[in-house]
């Protein structure tokens, strides 16, 4: 690829930000979370104003209007700003307004037709891009779509790690999976790559952690949604903090040195609490399918422990153990361990044990 840095993310001291709300929703709204976030100085101003909204009859954004609002923002502020682009006719708007930053949202990377066509919309017109990884965990589609954008000549491109979505209850709103954009970072060294811990948290209260944790990794950047009226947002209320709150938030984190060997390992104890975390909730559902075939069995009048199923559990994964490089015995100590809490568990269940 060929890549030239953006200027607009360079000039500012590190890391860079980026701020603003999920969505412009009215020309004061934007004027007065600008102001705000003017006052204390971020890198860029962010807002959408086409929003991809999972449900018809959802708020989807004012339209070509709220361009117009950036424009004022850039102007009376001179402060960069940022949208969402996700067809050729958005591209062709965001550029007639002099938008700074164009970014391609997660849904839109997941499509690599939606990709092209925006790519070939910005032929011979070299704005810096970003491109939020694809909503399903999916490291080429990612880099693809960066090529798409690339090979129409786009060469100051960026990257901003939204999380993955994931079926069922859960911590995050889109799980981190940090493994694949530092896997992105470590074969596209060169681009820029920032954090987006709203989208990933769903929730502010998570936003402190996940930005420290977005600097612990090497992350250049963040780009956070701020509204000065969360709790009124058109879209994604629950995750947007006021201004005030997101530079408590940002004097808050600790810059730890890139030299240090702390650092790197603080990297991979991150990626050992992200899948302890992952096992513990995996134990926690099977112990809760245990308890339905409790049901099951005292329903029927079954015996809670069968032999034949245990030893052959218990074989299975001993036999696959050096595949993974893990001990067999160990392997085997730990399914005996999770089998005879299952077993407990079912066993409270036919005998009516109460907590
Ligand atoms: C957004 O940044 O407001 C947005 C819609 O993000 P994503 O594409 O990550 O869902
Ligand atoms: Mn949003």
């Amino acid at each position: 690829m060929k890549i030239n840095s953006i200027d607009i993310l360079q000039k500012s001291t590190s890391p860079i930000i980026g701020a603003g709300p999920c969505s412009a929703e009215s020309e004061e709204q934007v004027m007065e979370v600008a102001r705000s976030l003017a006052e204390r100085g971020v890198t860029f101003f962010r807002a959408g104003i086409w929003k991809p909204r999972t449900k018809p009859g959802c708020f989807e954004g004012v339209g070509k209007v709220g361009l117009q609002w950036l424009k004022r923002v850039r102007e009376e502020l001179s402060l960069p700003v940022a949208t969402e682009v996700a067809t050729p006719e958005h591209v062709e708007q965001a550029l007639e307004a002099g938008i700074d930053i164009l970014w391609v949202g997660a849904r839109t990377t997941t499509n690599p037709f939606a990709v092209q066509d925006i790519a070939d919309s910005l032929r011979g017109v070299d704005v810096p891009v970003l491109v939020k990884n694809p909503v399903n965990p999916d490291l080429e589609l990612w880099i693809g779509a960066l090529e798409r954008l690339n090979n129409a000549g786009i060469t100051r491109l960026g990257t901003i790690h939204r999380g993955f979505s994931s079926y069922g209850e859960k911590i995050f709103r889109n799980s981190p999976q940090w493994q694949i954009p530092l896997e992105l970072k470590r074969r596209l060294p060169e681009l820029p790559m920032l954090c987006d811990p709203s989208h990933i948290a769903g929730k502010r209260e998570l936003l402190y952690m996940l930005c420290q944790e977005a600097m612990d990794l090497s992350f250049d950047g963040l780009m956070v949604e701020s509204h000065c009226h969360p709790e009124c947002a058109l879209s994604d209320g629950r995750q947007q903090v006021v201004p005030q709150e997101l530079f408590v938030i940002l004097d808050r984190l600790v810059h730890r040195s890139k030299q240090s060997a702390g650092n790197e390992i603080s990297r991979y104890r991150t990626l050992l609490d992200e899948i302890d975390a992952e096992l513990l909730h995996l134990i926690a559902k099977r112990m809760e399918i245990s308890r339905e075939i409790g049901e099951v069995k005292k329903e029927k009048g079954l015996r809670v422990f069968q032999p034949y199923r245990y030893s052959e559990t218990v074989e299975r994964f001993a036999e696959h153990s050096e595949a993974h490089r893990v001990d067999a015995d160990t392997i085997k100590a730990i399914f005996e361990v999770i089998h005879s809490e299952s077993i407990r568990q079912q066993l409270r269940i036919v005998n009516d044990i109460i907590d």
